[in-house]
């Protein structure tokens, strides 16, 4: 198989549940719910993005094999073996390309494997640490879980849908658009309505980290 990888870096993870842990982030180039095109967002299943997963003309992007893949992480992650190491795959969504060789290899390097998905497609066995972030209007296949993070708000959703799902933690994360404080205003008074649910922000935004 040959991987399609938009960037790979090493940072801190500002989100969720391992918020303040370093990591290395892989993000896979492409998703299922929108092309990227910012001609077709409003029509895509998903309309809110805001990453760029398109290509693979990231900072250590590219096309890789298995080895070369584990070889680059590895690189990039710039550590001790003997150390674990978080690397949290991403995207796009990650789940159209991560296999359970890719995982297995890293495994072997000493690596905990962490997945950021919409949770639209099931996992490969292996997965460590899997965080479900659902997108209104498209159903998640993916019910269980770590932690399941709702960019909030999402027009029609209704928050009592998920707390039967099977998952550690609950957060919702004010949705990063230009109507922030809004958005940062509801999710805390959603909040104080459903207590199951933790406040996440995207701190790595505040500090000036990718
Ligand atoms: S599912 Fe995630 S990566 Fe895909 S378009 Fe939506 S926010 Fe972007």
């Amino acid at each position: 198989m040959i991987y399609s990888v938009k960037e790979i870096f090493l940072t801190i993870q500002g989100e969720g549940y391992n918020s303040g842990r370093k990591a290395t982030f892989c993000r896979f180039s492409g998703c299922n719910l929108w092309n990227g095109l910012e001609t077709s967002k409003k029509t895509a299943k998903c309309n809110f993005c805001d990453t760029d997963f398109v290509g693979v003309d990231g900072i250590n992007g590219g096309k890789y094999t298995l080895s070369s893949l584990v070889s680059k992480i590895e690189k990039v992650s710039k550590e001790n073996n003997k150390e674990k190491k978080l690397i949290v795959f991403t995207g796009g969504e990650p789940l159209l390309q991560l296999n359970e060789d890719l995982i297995k290899n890293l495994k072997k390097k000493n690596y905990e494997i962490a997945i950021e998905t919409n949770g639209t497609i099931n996992p490969p066995k292996g997965v460590d640490w899997i965080c479900v972030s659902p997108k209104i209007k498209n159903k998640i296949v993916l019910n269980y879980g770590n932690e399941i993070k709702v960019v909030y708000p999402q027009k029609g959703i209704n928050l009592n849908e998920f707390e039967n799902l099977r998952f550690e933690h609950y957060y919702l994360q004010p949705l990063h658009n230009e109507k922030y404080s809004q958005n940062l205003k509801k999710t805390l008074e959603a909040i104080m309505k459903h207590p199951k649910w933790k406040l996440s922000l995207q701190t790595h935004k505040f500090i000036g980290v990718k």
